[in-house]
């Protein structure tokens, strides 16, 4: 129900690009009467900078024939730029005739007025032209929220098993190019199903939860972190030979287990067991995991919170 959206929610910021003072003043003037932000420009390469520029204007009000470069040229410009987001372009000009509107139209304007206008007309397109920009926005936001997604675990909010598989694969080809070391880790949760046995799942939940938050909070910004399994999380640690990796997982180790989880159950103390394994040559995805899972139920079997590589 577009027409439903109000007013203040189609608020735009809109670009003014006219090298008539008059023009623009007048334009301007109503602009901001019916609630927009607006942005003014006397000739077309202020014009084009404006649209190049950060957090550009998405809908544009183009005159023809302007200084330095027309608005028939910034608008081809524009669009084989491909620029995002999209930026609804309305010519606003005295070139009237039918070969012009063509024109103007198939260099990618999405509408046409022609001087002299009437404002109330002219309000109901840019009014038409932010509804398409609010559509546009929302598009691409959902596509946004089902990409993260289909790659994220909901309960973590880390990578799920596939991208964190996906992820290490794209770096072990990095490190191969770059000849460079990678390793990875493996941490599980010990005696995990106590948590959920004397606590129960939902407390269970929020354990796996905090535990992720505070991996993802000890780890480098470079290294990825994904849900591999249940209670069971993969990182990639690239650049860094086992020796490192093992630091790396002692501070994850300690940095876990430093004070109890607060859950609604009460406090409830955590440690890990990790597995370090370092890619060896040629480096294969299902060899390098293999190894990090042998460490871990070495390091399970040496009696848990602590790493074995
Ligand atoms: P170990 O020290 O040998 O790793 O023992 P453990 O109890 O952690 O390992 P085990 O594999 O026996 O049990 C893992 C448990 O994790 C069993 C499963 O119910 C629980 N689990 C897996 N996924 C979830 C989840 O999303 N939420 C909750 N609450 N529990 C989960
Ligand atoms: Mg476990
Ligand atoms: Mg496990």
């Amino acid at each position: 129900m577009t027409a439903d959206i109000p007013e203040e929610q189609r608020a735009l910021k809109v670009l003014i690009a006219d090298d008539d003072p008059m023009a623009r003043l007048l334009l301007e003037t109503h602009l901001r009467k019916w609630g927009h932000e607006v942005v003014v420009s006397a000739d077309g390469e202020e014009a084009w900078s404006n649209l190049e520029g950060d957090d550009p204007p998405k809908l544009a009000i183009l005159d023809w024939m302007m200084p330095k470069r027309d608005g028939l040229d910034i608008c081809t410009a524009l669009r084989a730029s491909g620029s995002e987001p999209y930026v609804y372009v309305i010519f606003l000009t005295s070139k009237s005739s039918q070969e012009d509107i063509v024109r103007g139209l198939e260099a990618g304007a999405d509408d046409y007025i022609v001087k002299p206008f009437d404002y109330n007309e002219l309000r109901t397109r840019v009014r038409a032209g932010a509804r398409i920009v609010k559509l546009q926005d929302d598009l691409i936001a959902a596509l946004k929220a089902s990409e993260f997604q289909a790659s994220h675990d909901s309960l973590t909010t880390l990578l799920n098993r596939s991208a964190i598989l996906e992820m290490l694969c794209r770096e072990l080809k990095r490190a191969e190019r770059e000849e460079t070391p990678i390793s990875v880790i493996i941490a599980d949760i010990d005696h995990f199903k106590v948590v959920n046995d004397s606590h129960g799942h939902l407390v269970g939940d929020q354990v796996l939860k905090a535990t992720a938050a505070r991996l993802a909070s000890f780890m480098r910004p470079y290294d990825f972190c994904g849900r591999y399994g249940g209670e069971e999380f993969l990182l990639v640690v690239p650049g860094c030979t086992k020796e490192t990796a093992v630091q790396v997982a002692e501070r994850l180790r300690v940095g876990v287990s430093h004070k109890p989880i607060e859950t609604t159950g009460g406090p409830v103390q955590v440690t890990l067991s990790l597995g370090v394994a370092e890619a060896e040559q040629p480096r294969d995805v299902d060899g390098l995991i293999r190894h990090a899972d042998e460490a871990l139920y070495r390091a399970k079997r040496l009696g848990r919170d602590r790493t074995e590589s």
